[in-house]
């Protein structure tokens, strides 16, 4: 069980930066916001900047997202940056140029592939989120309604709305901690995780439509081309929740999902079910993540990078032996 106090890191601190992962997602932006919140409350003194790019609209509810900020000032040096779920150091956007200037830096995540380096890092992989991680660090009383609905929001999205493994009775106990400051709870999960555009449902659709399905079923494949996502007129934010589709497919152990980024250059999604270590094969690619979801960047064709992946998942979805004595 952690415990730990935030202000333990504030002695002589006066500007704090935020910031977290590119492309954030719910879990990333519910502990930013929800850090920022929790800052100002209680440490009136401090002046906190909080980066966020490519915020999407659906997170537009919660306090402070009008003062994110996109770009960082060239140069500015803060006094402690803190950095949110960002899972490995090239993972961190803008504010990245303005790491070697800071006096401290401050990492919570909950990635079992995050073996980086910082003045402090609190890492719990076995956490549900960053959001469970940093509520460990702050006062209970201290934490407002709003406060609290970002981080609830935060865990309920990395969670799966509580259905993902990596939920403990913990998690449960936070989020009860937080539904009890009077927070709308439901709304929050309809309008942030389940409320989807015209164009997400269509891009989705097609996705499925399209998915291939190989290894007797045990991997499903999922791709948009660049020019298809121009053609629904969608970005990669609008791209959440493909790859879980994806998976839910009976008999399905891997999911992988990929759009590109720009030509030849793919985003990978990769989510597996009961028994295959995805962070691992997210690794053989240089990118990180948790043991059921990672992700990576990959290079070439749609084919190339299918069959790279193919090639080392085979292995890892080999029918067991019974199952193939059986068949012969
Ligand atoms: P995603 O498929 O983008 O939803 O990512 C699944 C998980 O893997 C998230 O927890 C991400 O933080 C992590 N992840 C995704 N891409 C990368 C990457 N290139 N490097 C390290 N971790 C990643
Ligand atoms: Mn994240
Ligand atoms: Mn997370």
């Amino acid at each position: 069980m952690i415990s730990g106090n935030i202000g333990d890191y504030l002695d002589g601190v006066k500007t704090v930066a935020i910031a977290g992962h590119v492309n954030p997602d719910g879990d990333c932006v519910g502990s930013v916001l929800g850090m920022k919140m929790y800052l100002e409350d209680n440490y009136p003194e401090l002046q906190v900047d909080a980066y966020l790019e490519n915020l999407r609209d659906v997170f537009r509810f919660l306090r402070g997202s009008d003062e994110v900020r996109m770009t960082a000032e060239e140069g500015k040096a803060y006094d402690l940056i803190i950095l949110l779920d960002i899972s490995s150091r090239d993972r961190i956007g803008v504010i990245q140029p303005l790491l070697p200037l800071a006096d401290k830096i401050l990492c919570f995540d909950h990635h079992v592939t995050n073996r980086d380096h910082y003045t402090w890092i609190f890492n719990y992989p076995e956490m549900s989120s960053t959001a469970e991680v940093i509520y460990h660090y702050m006062d209970p009383d201290s934490i407002s309604e709003k406060c609290a609905e970002a981080l609830y929001m935060g865990i309920a999205h990395d969670t799966g709305i509580f259905q993902y493994s990596s939920t403990s009775p913990v998690t449960m106990r936070v989020a009860a901690n937080l539904m009890e400051k009077g927070i709308p709870f439901s709304r929050i999960v309809d309008d942030t995780y389940y409320q989807k555009t015209y164009a997400q449902n269509q891009i989705m659709g097609r996705t499925v439509m399209e998915s291939i399905l190989v290894f007797d079923g045990r991997l499903i494949i999922g791709y948009v081309k660049n020019k298809d996502m121009a053609f629904y007129g969608v970005e990669p934010k609008d791209m959440d929740g493909i790859v879980n589709e994806l998976r839910n497919t009976i008999g399905v152990e891997v999911a992988i999902f990929m759009y590109e980024r720009e030509p030849s250059v793919w985003k990978v999604s990769l989510r597996s079910r009961s028994y295959v270590d995805v962070s691992e094969v997210a690794q053989k690619f240089q990118g990180g993540g948790h043991v059921r979801a990672a992700g990576c960047t990959m290079h070439g064709s749609q084919y190339d990078v299918i069959n790279n992946l193919t090639l080392y998942l085979e292995k890892e979805l080999a029918p067991a032996e019974e199952e193939q004595t059986e068949k012969s």
